[in-house]
């Protein structure tokens, strides 16, 4: 008996998400000290989590022994004050992932389509498959989401979905203001619009632009967030959705009813309170940022300006350079999943991270001709 074939033909033909190299594999693959591996694969916060965040992860331990509130009422009073909405817009995920995934599963069936743009993040095919639903992945403009293609493709294929990533991973193109409202205007208004915004917070002031308040004109939209990013919390699973109350209601229905652990819920409502802690991560990037690009361009690197925390550069030979910069500890993310076979993507570390990768990236470049 082969028990794959007990799967649904479409779930068989899922390629798996490939996750960042965690540090303790590569320690044991290669006999390094986990100590001195710099891991820059998976767009985590080098400042790791604000001290708040902690405080309450520990009070809230001494609950452990509960279920978490199914409605997670805490969290989502904070982030409706935040963004000025009901309780009854906001969606709780296990993770933004877990969003886009309730997503797939309560609005796209067998037969349904969903669009996205080829080089955007590897889970919107992933959780389009999942439900037996058809992707139309439209070419890129610049390595960037081309929105007259993907409104094209959506019309043209009665899409019920479409995914986009403002900034996108791995790429980390941006989409202003002007060019997404002339999509939202141009798209008819049964087509589902998810807004992936999990690099929000690291947009400068100038790129901002108050997406939350779209769902005013826009029902169709659905804005999705993360706590794992620029608040740290990777490792607790938590992100959100900002929806239209119905569309908010049918998540909620094939949601599990504990999906964000209690845990979490505190960390999430106290990360959330601590603005400085963002600011701080913020500046951090952006300084890194400046760092990391200026010495790929030392090297004579091309890389495409990105507005997340991460970039994703050009280099001759991309898997060898990967592999010998494991060896030299230090975890880059290869990107030849996402049709970029040439590119590699780093994440922006603390200074004394960004400058082993870099100087580790110099030697393997050295190593390899
Ligand atoms: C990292 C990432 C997410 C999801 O992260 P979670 O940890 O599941 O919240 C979502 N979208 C994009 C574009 C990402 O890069």
């Amino acid at each position: 008996m082969n028990y794959t074939e007990l799967a649904p033909s479409y779930i068989r033909a899922i390629a798996p998400y490939q996750p960042g190299k965690p540090i303790p594999e590569l320690a044991r693959e290669f006999g390094l000290d986990p100590a001195t591996i710099v891991k820059l694969a998976s767009n985590e916060n080098p400042l790791g989590a604000s001290p708040r965040a902690i405080a309450a992860m520990h009070e809230a331990i001494a609950s452990i022994a509960l279920y978490p509130d199914g409605n997670g009422f805490d969290l989502k009073s904070a982030l409706s004050q935040r963004y000025a909405v009901e309780l009854t817009n906001v969606v709780l995920g296990n993770g933004s992932n877990d969003i886009l995934e309730l997503i797939a599963h309560a609005f796209l069936a067998p037969g349904d389509k969903a669009v996205f743009s080829d080089h955007a993040f590897a889970v919107y095919p992933l959780a389009t498959q999942a439900v037996g639903a058809t992707g139309i992945s439209t070419k890129a403009k610049n390595y960037g989401h081309d929105l007259q293609a993907m409104l094209a493709a959506a019309i043209e294929h009665r899409s019920k979905v479409v995914f986009i990533a403002n900034p996108n991973n791995p790429t980390g193109t941006y989409i202003g203001e002007v060019e997404m409202l002339a999509f939202l205007r141009a798209l008819p208004k049964d087509i589902l619009v998810v807004l992936d915004e999990a690099y929000n917070e690291y947009l400068p002031e100038e790129y901002r632009y108050d997406s939350v308040g779209y769902l005013k004109d826009f029902p169709n939209l659905i804005i999705s967030r993360t706590f794992s990013k620029a608040y740290g919390l990777a490792g607790l699973r938590v992100g959100y959705a900002i929806a239209h109350e119905q569309v908010a209601d049918m998540l909620n229905r094939v949601r599990q009813p504990f999906n964000v652990n209690s845990v979490a819920q505190a960390a999430a409502v106290a990360a959330l309170q601590d603005k400085e802690f963002v600011r701080q991560t913020f500046l951090l990037n952006q300084s890194g940022m400046a760092q990391v690009t200026n010495g790929l361009r030392k090297l004579g690197l091309l890389h495409i300006p990105s507005l997340g925390n991460f970039v994703s550069f050009k280099v001759a030979g991309a898997g060898d350079i990967f592999r010998r910069l494991l060896q030299l500890g230090v975890i880059v993310r290869p990107v030849a999943n996402y049709a970029m076979p040439d590119f590699l993507r780093v994440s922006i570390g603390t200074e004394q991270e960004n400058a082993r990768f870099l100087s580790a990236l110099e030697q393997a470049i050295g190593e390899s001709k």
